[in-house]
């Protein structure tokens, strides 16, 4: 294939599930980026020699540096080293997959040098949708989704003829590994518990929000704004098999659902080749084998995240960002064992009455409601 791809994040879950797409289809890879596993950056240059590689600080680009000296590689670092790989002359396309709103500064980046994003780090657009979705329009580039519900809506899409005959999308949710339980039952669970997904094998933080439901809360966001329809008209549906990826509703009444097994490596590869397709690295779906897939309404008493984001939503502005800044700190200290599992609804919640929220007009708009719901955050759990 003809596309030059530079990847932020290639060390992650999902950096490393787009290499092995590039490798099968010959993607050319541009710029790689990392933020400490300077192993695997290395080796992940040496396979696919980009122009670029990015580590997340200055003393891990000198070792990086060291290391790749007999290798025509230039390396960079932080932020800036973010942008410069979102930036790289040669790409067409930047593939996020950072995790955290760190993501959103690149990605203005790659829209403003006018390069197509297939996006999977959604805090960017729970963040800062309307700034991105702005931009992308105003440079003429795609926004091709790589989360698994967005990609399915993107896919049912095909063929709509018009976007006002469409009425609700419907997001499917695994339940996460504490589907049925209560608010009261989750004080005690472990950060290993919480970490052992049903269904999918991801990223630390990723994993954590799916276990509290912020992940379909931030889901629901990023949905409003990759398809522009009104929160209003986006369901939530908990299903547990993680085989239908999301479904849209017509204003008849039929409603079209994307099916597949549960393997990133299809929405991946479908936002790199759209509108083509390619045969996949993945297992065919066998639904005699599945025999039975099953829909539950989700619980949003328990699931305190995932009320705060519809909360969020609806005060509109910076308040998506305040949850999700609010929510990055408290899943980090869940992670460091410093707060309960249920803690982190709580703060998410108490977020968005602590901090105010204000109309987003530039990004630091953004940067400074992240900023306050993070310090927020640090003062209660000191
Ligand atoms: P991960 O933790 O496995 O990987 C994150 C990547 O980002 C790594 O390469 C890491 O080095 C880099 N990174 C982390 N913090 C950074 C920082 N501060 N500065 C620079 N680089 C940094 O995460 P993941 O599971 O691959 O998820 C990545 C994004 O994709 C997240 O936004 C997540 O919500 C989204 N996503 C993931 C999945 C999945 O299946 N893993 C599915 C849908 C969406
Ligand atoms: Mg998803």
């Amino acid at each position: 294939m003809t596309k030059n791809l530079s990847i932020l994040g290639s060390t992650g879950s999902i950096g490393t599930q787009t290499l092995s797409v590039c490798e099968k289809l010959g993607i050319n890879v541009t710029a790689l980026t990392a933020n400490s596993n300077i192993g695997l950056l290395e080796q992940q240059v040496r396979r696919f020699k980009p122009k670029l590689a990015v580590m997340g600080s200055e003393s891990l680009a000198l070792d990086l540096k060291q290391r790749l000296s007999d290798m025509d590689v230039k390396v960079s670092y932080g932020l800036d080293g973010l942008c410069e790989a979102a930036a790289e002359e040669s790409a067409d396309t930047v593939l996020t997959a950072v995790v955290g709103m760190i993501g959103l500064k690149p990605t203005l980046t790659a829209i403003a040098a006018k390069k197509n994003i297939a996006l999977a780090n959604k805090e960017t657009l729970v963040a800062g949708g309307s700034l991105v979705m702005k931009a992308a329009k105003e440079n003429g580039v795609m926004i091709y989704p790589v989360d698994s519900e967005h990609s399915a809506v993107f896919q049912c899409l095909q063929g709509c003829p018009d976007k006002k005959m469409l009425k609700k999308l419907i997001l499917t949710a695994s339940g996460g590994p504490f589907f049925g339980r209560s608010y009261d039952s989750l004080k005690d669970v472990t950060v290993e518990q919480a970490l052992n997904h049903p269904n999918w094998s991801m990223g630390a933080k990723i994993t954590i929000d799916s276990a509290s439901m912020m992940n379909k809360g931030l889901e629901v966001i990023e949905a409003r704004w990759l398809f522009d329809v009104p929160v209003e008209n986006i369901d939530v549906v908990v299903h547990r098999e993680s085989i239908v990826h999301s479904m849209i509703e017509y204003n008849d009444n039929s409603v079209i659902a994307q099916l597949g097994v549960p393997d990133m490596k299809i929405p991946i590869q479908y936002a790199l080749t759209y509108p083509e397709r390619y045969p996949c690295d993945v297992g065919v779906l066998d639904l005699s084998q599945v025999c039975t897939l099953s829909f539950y309404k989700p619980d949003y008493d328990t699931f305190k995240c995932l009320r705060a984001c519809k909360r969020a939503m609806s005060v509109g502005g910076t308040a998506t960002a305040i949850a999700n800044g609010a929510n990055e700190e408290a899943v980090r200290l869940f992670l460091d064992r410093k707060i309960s599992f249920t803690d982190i609804g709580d703060i998410v919640w108490d977020s968005l009455d602590a901090v105010g929220a204000r109309q987003i007009t530039c990004l630091d708009d953004v940067l400074t409601a992240d900023k306050a719901a993070r310090d927020f955050v640090k003062s209660i759990s000191r």
